[in-house]
C-alpha cells in the first residue's frame, strides 16, 4: 500500500516529542512489511544532510494568500521524506513558535502543510491512504471530504487521523475560517466549531475515517471529561472509529547493549555496566558516589501533563528517605524552581540540570534505579518504555501508556493523583529495594519486555487495510 503521512515533527529533522518519535520510527517500520510510505513534514530552520530538490514547485494558496513551496526530498530506511521549503512560513527560528511565544499564524503555517501534502498527493506520490498526525494534520480529512470531495483525484481517497496529545487541539477564533478560506458552512456542530472556535483538531476527528490515538487506555480516558479537554463528546459521538495502537520504542537507540552514551554496555545477563552507569551518573550530576542508596531519575518536559508539582508536594518527606533524585528538564519555570530549590537545599540528595540533553538522558536511563512519571495524563509515555530495557524500574501514575506498559511484575503504579498515593509507590519501591534478589528478578522481567515499532506497525497497516480502496484512487 501506498500511504503519504503529514506531520508537523519527524526525528531526525523536526521533534520536541514523542510526536517525532513516532514519525521517525513508524514509517520505517511499514516500510519493511513492504509498504510504501512518505512523510510530509515543514522544513525549518535545521539543515538537512542528502537532500535533493524536486522539479516541482508549488503555490500554496490560503485564503487568497499564495506561498511559493519548493520540495526537498530525502529517503532514509526507504520512506520518503518531502520536506517543504517555504522560509517565509516555516524558517523563524522555532518549530511552534521561540522564547517570545507561539507565532500567531500557526493555522496559516499548517493549513499550508496540508495544501503542500494535497499537492505531493497529486503530483507526487499518490497514496492509497493518508494518515494525518495531531491538529497540525487534522484539516486534511475535512478538505477531502468537503471541498474536494467533488474532484476526481482525491474522488476515493481515505484518511487516518492520529492524536498524539489531546491537550494540544489547534482552537483559534472564528476570524480564521475567512482567512483559511475555508467554506463558512463548515462552521458548526457537527463539524469544526469547537464551543466558539475554529477546531484543527476535531476537524481530523470529525473528517477521518478512523480516528487512533497511541495507547489503548488514553483511548479509553479521552471519552471522559476527566481527560476529554472538552472533546469528549465529539469522540464519544465518533467512539466507533477509535482505537489505540500503542507507540513502539526504536531500540537501536534505546538499548543498553548498544548504547554509546553510557561508559559501559549491558544486558540483563550482565549488570556489571549498569554499576558503573550510576557510578558516572552521579559523578556528572555531583552527588557522593554511594552505590547501596536508591537512585530515583527524572527526564522530561516540565509540564502541568507531567505532575511535577506533585514531588514538590511530597518533598519534605522524600528528603527524610536515604534516596538520590537526579533530574533533566526544562520548561515550566515554577517546577525548574522547585527542582533548583530542592538541590540548593539537599546538595548531597538531589541533582538537577535544566535544559535538554539527549547524552545525559541516556545516563540518567542506565545509572538510575528507578524512574518517575507521576504524569496527570500520559496519551503513551517512551521513557517508561526506555526505563525497562535499561533495568530502571518504572515508578509511574496509572493513567493512559503508563497503564498500558508498567506491570505491578515490571514496576510501582499508583492510581490516584494525589501525595499521598505517590509517595506510597516510592515508599513501596525503596522498600523493595532493600531487598536485592527480588529487585533483581523486577529488573530482569522489565528489561525482557518487547515494545519495539514492529508489532505496532503490523496494527497501523491492519487498520489502513480495512479502509483503504483497494485500489490506488484515480
Ligand atoms: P512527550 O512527548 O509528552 O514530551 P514522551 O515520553 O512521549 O513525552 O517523549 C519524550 C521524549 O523526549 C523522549 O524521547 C525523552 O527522552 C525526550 N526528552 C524529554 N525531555 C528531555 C530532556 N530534557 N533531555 C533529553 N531528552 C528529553
Amino acid at each position: 500500500m501506498k500511504i503519504l503521512m503529514v506531520s508537523s515533527e519527524a526525528a531526525p529533522f523536526a521533534k520536541t516529542g514523542g510526536l517525532g518519535d513516532v514519525l521517525g520510527a513508524l514509517p520505517a517500520a511499514l516500510a519493511r512489511l513492504g509498504d510504501d510510505v512518505a512523510v510530509v513534514i515543514p522544513k525549518y530552520d535545521a539543515p538537512v544532510d542528502g537532500t535533493h530538490r524536486l522539479p516541482h514547485s508549488f503555490y500554496l494558496t490560503v485564503g487568497g494568500i499564495t506561498f511559493p513551496a519548493s520540495i526537498d526530498e530525502v529517503v532514509m530506511e526507504e520512506v520518503r521524506y518531502f520536506l517543504v521549503d517555504c522560509p517565509q512560513l516555516y524558517q523563524r527560528g522555532g518549530i511552534y513558535g521561540t522564547g517570545a511565544g507561539v507565532f500567531p499564524d500557526n493555522h496559516i503555517r499548517y493549513m499550508a502543510l496540508t495544501q503542500a501534502a494535497l499537492s505531493i498527493a497529486r503530483y507526487i506520490f499518490r497514496p492509497d491512504l493518508f494518515h494525518a498526525h495531531d491538529w497540525q494534520g487534522g484539516l486534511l480529512p475535512a478538505l477531502l471530504k468537503t471541498s474536494l470531495a467533488a474532484d476526481p483525484v482525491f474522488l476515493r481517497a481515505r484518511s487516518v487521523f492520529t492524536i498524539h496529545n489531546l491537550g494540544y487541539q489547534g482552537n483559534f477564533g472564528p476570524g480564521i475560517m475567512g482567512e483559511l478560506g475555508l467554506d463558512s458552512t463548515l462552521y458548526q456542530p457537527a463539524g469544526l466549531e469547537f464551543y466558539g472556535q475554529v477546531s484543527f483538531m476535531k476537524a481530523g476527528i470529525v473528517w477521518s475515517d478512523a480516528v487512533t490515538t497511541v495507547s489503548p487506555t488514553y483511548a479509553r480516558e479521552i471519552q471522559t471529561p476527566v481527560h476529554g479537554f472538552g472533546m469528549d463528546g465529539v469522540l464519544r459521538d465518533h467512539a466507533g472509529k477509535l482505537t489505540g495502537i500503542l507507540n513502539g520504542v526504536d531500540y537501536s537507540v534505546w538499548n543498553p547493549e548498544i548504547d554509546r552514551y553510557i561508559p559501559a554496555t549491558y544486558s540483563s545477563r550482565d549488570l556489571a555496566g549498569k554499576r558503573l552507569a550510576k557510578r558516572a551518573l552521579l559523578a556528572e550530576m555531583g552527588l557522593p558516589v554511594d552505590e547501596a542508596r536508591p537512585l530515583v531519575g527524572i527526564v522530561s518536559r516540565f509540564a502541568y501533563q507531567k505532575g511535577h508539582d506533585l514531588v514538590g508536594s511530597i518533598a519534605p518527606w522524600l528528603m527524610s528517605q536515604d534516596a538520590g533524585l537526579v533530574v533533566l528538564g526544562s520548561g515550566d519555570t515554577g517546577i525548574e524552581r522547585m527542582f533548583l530549590g530542592l538541590a540548593a537545599q539537599f546538595p548531597d540528595r538531589v541533582a538537577v540540570r535544566i535544559g535538554y540533553n539527549e547524552a545525559l538522558s541516556h545516563l540518567v536511563e542506565a545509572g538510575s534505579d528507578m524512574f518517575l512519571m507521576p504524569s496527570r495524563y500520559e496519551p503513551c509515555g517512551l521513557n517508561q518504555i526506555y526505563s525497562l530495557r535499561y533495568g530502571t524500574v518504572p515508578i509511574v501514575r496509572a493513567t493512559g501508556g503508563l497503564a498500558d506498559t508498567v506491570t505491578t511484575e515490571t514496576g510501582f503504579l499508583f492510581d490516584d493523583f494525589s501525595g499521598y498515593a505517590l509517595q506510597s509507590a516510592i515508599a513501596d519501591a525503596i522498600a523493595a529495594f532493600g531487598d536485592p534478589a527480588s529487585w533483581r528478578r523486577k529488573m530482569v522481567l522489565g528489561m525482557h519486555q518487547d515494545f519495539s515499532w514492529d508489532a505496532s506497525a503490523v496494527a497501523y497497516r491492519d487498520l489502513y487495510q480495512a479502509h483503504a480502496t483497494t485500489t490506488e484512487f484515480e
